[in-house]
């Protein structure tokens, strides 16, 4: 299977059309925001950092995103073909890439640039909940719930992240402008750049997703 990299504004899908993926095709995520979240869990002065920042919208420390991502990525399970959510985030991490995918004899097959205008993006993060136990996503604004509040496949209580603000939404956005744009250029320049209008629904997105990397072939 490919490797593939989403680049997108904060809320336009990447997680979820990671997640439809992986449940579909059984591909590995990986979730840069995610690996981060888990350091933060763990409490570690490190973590403590790391919260500090992502309250802030702002993009944490190259060098612990590189740690916590080369570890992952050195995983059995990334043999098979990964799913790269939220990395790179800037042009540094996207010549450092490079390196680690040398190290790993890996190549990235396709960048898919998720398109979203910022205020549909700004609709979804305010009504972003997600189940900590599962992690499945939801809005409050377009899904259905079971049971108000908790999430429909295993009944934890559905939580809003720190930073689903719009202050943070903002800062995080503004942070995608200067810093994440310039990485759109680097891989169109590269040919492997696909662009996906992300701003319709989920379905319609992940449907041109599944052309674009043949999937219906494997
Ligand atoms: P996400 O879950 O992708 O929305 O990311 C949430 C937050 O994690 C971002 O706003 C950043 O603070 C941080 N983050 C995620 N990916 C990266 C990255 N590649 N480099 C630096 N910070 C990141």
């Amino acid at each position: 299977m490919p490797n593939i990299i989403f680049i997108a504004p904060p809320a336009a899908g990447k997680g979820t059309q990671s997640d439809m993926l992986k449940e579909k095709y059984n591909m590995v995520h990986i979730s840069v925001g995610d690996l981060l979240r888990h350091e933060v869990d763990s409490g570690s002065p490190v973590g403590e950092h790391v919260k500090e920042l992502m309250n802030k919208g702002l993009l944490v420390d190259n060098s612990i995103v590189y740690e916590l991502l080369r570890n992952r990525l050195h995983k059995s399970d990334c043999d098979q073909g990964y799913i790269l959510d939220g990395f790179p985030r800037n042009l540094e991490q996207a010549h450092v890439f490079e390196e680690i995918s040398e190290e790993l004899n890996r190549q990235v097959d396709y960048v898919i640039f998720l398109d979203i205008d910022k205020e549909i993006a700004m609709q979804r993060i305010t009504g972003r909940v997600s189940c900590p136990n599962c992690g499945t996503v939801y809005n409050e604004y377009y899904d259905t719930f079971n049971t108000p509040g908790l999430c429909n496949k295993c009944h934890a209580n559905l939580e809003k992240r720190s930073d689903d603000n719009v202050e943070t939404f903002n800062q995080r956005f503004d942070t995608y402008i200067t810093k994440t744009q310039p990485v759109i250029d680097y891989y169109k320049e590269k040919g492997v750049l696909h662009i996906v209008d992300s701003s319709i629904n989920k379905e319609y997105t992940f449907t041109q997703i599944e052309r674009i990397i043949g999937a219906k072939k494997w």
